[in-house]
């Protein structure tokens, strides 16, 4: 799990008319190659809470998704992967008969124990797994000796994970002020741990990938700073204009681009999150919101879902 990552991830130049024209620069921090079962951000934002795991002696993970969430397969696979039995509590009952689909066959398949609880309980449930003390305390005496892993993954571990991204970019090729560093927004963890490491003059941009998450991404960003690091951090923001009409939507317009950049590019996009924060940076370059000389570095935080 830990050893056959693949570390730092490949950085690679990427060109394409927009950007000459605006004379700015495209790198691609392939994170999506870091690990063959965990990869992307996921394995980012594990790694430190799987080898808290490892040297506390615990033997059981437990955490919260719903149906396709990646972070629930993510922790199945690497409990499994570190002998480790993972319990993940799924939102919606429904889901309890009903055929699994491939993301909830995959967490099954790797060992993960599935619990469907109805969106009452689930919502319960995870905000247990979100607030540390007595919240966890109650999972503890459900599920026995376990690390709590919230919701998507991140705490204030997942922040430290996350900051590495930043250490591998700066060791490379170093980071200066003309570097902005963009990924997706989905509850903030990547973008805290970023955000938190860059060095003087560097900014990070997160682009939003669900719909109405104006205030609140960026307040779960400072909780994230808070917890990791006891303060808060500046140099980065959060974009609100390219959720595509909310989480998990890819409109057409989305899907074209995705598609004309795979062939342009020959690297696989994943939809929700990768393809989302690509055409944003395509957009605002285009739209003059970067300064020629300014280099864009954008984490590719996934793979693509399974045909
Ligand atoms: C989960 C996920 C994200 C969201 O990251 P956060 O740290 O929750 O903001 C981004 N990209 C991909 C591909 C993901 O699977």
């Amino acid at each position: 799990m830990f050893a056959d990552a693949l570390l730092p991830t490949p950085l690679t130049d990427c060109a394409d008319e927009v950007f000459e024209r605006s004379g700015v620069g495209l790198r691609l921090k392939r994170d999506d190659l870091v690990h063959p079962l965990v990869p992307g951000n996921k394995w980012r934002k594990l790694a430190p809470n799987l080898e808290l795991a490892v040297r506390e002696g615990h033997r059981r993970l437990v955490t919260f998704g719903g149906a396709y969430s990646t972070h629930l397969r993510a922790v199945a696979l690497a409990a499994g992967a570190l002998g480790l039995s993972s319990v993940g509590l799924v939102r919606g009952e429904e889901l309890a008969g009903a055929p699994r689909n491939w993301s909830l066959r995959a967490a099954e398949e790797a060992g993960m124990e599935l619990v469907f609880l109805s969106r009452a309980d689930y919502r319960e449930e995870a905000g247990r797994g979100a607030g540390g003390g007595a919240g966890e305390a109650a999972l503890r005496r459900r599920w026995g000796p376990c690390l709590v892993l919230p919701e998507g993954g991140s705490n204030a571990l997942a922040a430290h994970g996350a900051r590495a991204i930043v250490a591998e970019l700066e060791e490379s090729q170093g980071l200066g002020e003309r570097d902005v560093i963009c990924c997706p927004v989905g509850t903030g963890g990547t973008l805290a741990g970023i955000a938190a490491a860059l060095p003087p003059g560097a900014r990070a941009l997160g682009v939003a990938v669900l719909r109405g998450g104006e205030g609140y991404l960026e307040g779960e960003v400072a909780r994230l700073h808070r917890e990791a690091y006891g303060r808060e951090f500046g140099g980065w923001r959060i974009d609100h204009g390219h959720h595509g009409g909310g989480y998990g939507r890819v409109p057409a317009a989305l899907e074209e681009f995705a598609a004309g950049f795979e062939r342009r590019h020959g690297i696989a996009l994943e939809r929700r999150y990768v393809a989302k924060t690509l055409a944003a940076l395509y957009d605002l370059t285009a739209a003059g919101a970067f300064p020629p000389g300014t280099r864009l570095t954008a984490v590719v935080t996934g793979l693509p879902d399974p045909a």
